[in-house]
This record gives C-alpha cells, structure tokens and sequence, in this order.
C-alpha cells in the first residue's frame, strides 16, 4: 500500500462489523482499506450541511454511464452534485445495485433470525449525526463484487480485492461519511468470515 500524503487527522481500525462515521471537510481524503481482502464495506454519505441531500445511487450510476465505479469517477447527491471523488483504487470491482444486508433481509432470504446487520450499522452510525431510519437510502458497497450478465442475471460472488486493496475518496464538499463494516456471513460478500477494515483521514 502507498503512505498517503498530507497530514493524518484519523487513523483507525474497524473490527469485523463494525461502524464509522465522520464529517470530511472540502479536500480531506478518505482512504478505505481492505485489511486482510474480500470484505464488502457499505457506504452512505450526506451533504452534512443539509442532509437531506444524500447519496444517490441512481445518478452516480448515470453519470459514471456505468455501474462499476473505479478512479476518476464521482459519488452524487440526488441533487446533482459531487460529495466525492475517487482518487484512487486499487481494486477495480465495487458494487453500486446490490444494497446492504438486514436482518428482515437474512431471515427472508437464509432463514436465518436477529442477524447482525449494515442496516443496523447504518441506523446507528449516522446517529450522532442526527439521522435516522428514514435516511437510509440504497448505498454503494465498497470490494463488493455483484456482476451482471447479459440477461440481466445479477449476484453477490467472491470479491476479488486483494489484502491492503484501498480507495481513496476526496470531499468535494462538507460530507458525511458513513461506513458499516459488512457482518453477512451466509453470502460470499466477506469471504463468509468478515474482517477488518482501516480508514485514514488526511488533508
Ligand atoms: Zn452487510
């Protein structure tokens, strides 16, 4: 892994499962690294003056004119504008269609009860913040990898990031930046063994 530039204001590891959340100022870069490689880490982000103004899949993707999002392309609000830029990313594959886990989601689709989830990650990392349940909307997962064939097929399979694998993320504007450190264990998102994540800040 390449020794980010400029000066670290955060610098911290994430267990397996765990949640983050921040407020980047213009310029600042969010560096995600896939520790030990293949684990999916859900992500949202806010204009953190208003967030009302958030993420927006759909307008990401149309701009991007692709669903696989890599260097030099932007993260969107819905109204429009850029909260981020990738900067760098040494792992190519990231997922923008697939969404987070929940545990309604795990008992409907593994059968399986009061899982661990990203959706309680996301209800409770943007809480300091002051948002809630209905600011949860369709997130962009970092090393997670959901292809799509040509007849419409998509799945969650085996990632392919690599152990130090990282995206550098730069704040075009004051944004919230919310990260859950994916703990599905019943699809091959993480590997079936979630791991640790780390995250810098630097400006
Ligand atoms: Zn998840």
């Amino acid at each position: 892994m390449t020794t980010p530039t400029g000066r670290i204001i955060e610098d911290v590891t994430i267990p397996a499962g765990g949640h983050w959340g921040r407020v980047l100022r213009p310029g600042q870069v969010l560096r995600i690294v896939d520790l030990e490689g293949r684990q999916a880490v859900d992500f949202l982000c806010y204009n953190a003056g208003d967030p009302r103004e958030r993420y927006s899949a759909a307008d990401t993707m149309k701009y991007a004119s692709t669903i696989f999002l890599t260097t030099g392309h932007g993260i969107y609000s819905d109204m429009g504008r850029r909260l981020l830029t990738i900067v760098a990313d040494t792992c190519g594959r990231h997922d923008t269609i697939g969404g987070c886990c929940s545990a309604e989601s795990n008992e409907l689709r593994y059968g399986v009860k009061d899982t661990p989830s990203c959706r309680q990650n996301f209800l409770r990392a943007p809480e300091p913040f002051g948002l809630g349940k209905k600011d949860i909307v369709a997130n962009l997962n970092w090393f997670m990898n959901v292809p799509v064939g040509p007849d419409g097929a998509m799945a969650i399979v085996d990632g392919i990031s690599k152990a130090g694998d990282h995206v550098d993320l730069r704040a075009e504007m004051d944004v919230l930046a919310v990260i859950s450190n994916c703990p599905q264990t019943r699809n091959p998102c993480n590997g079936f063994q979630p791991t640790p994540i780390r995250v810098i800040v630097r400006e």
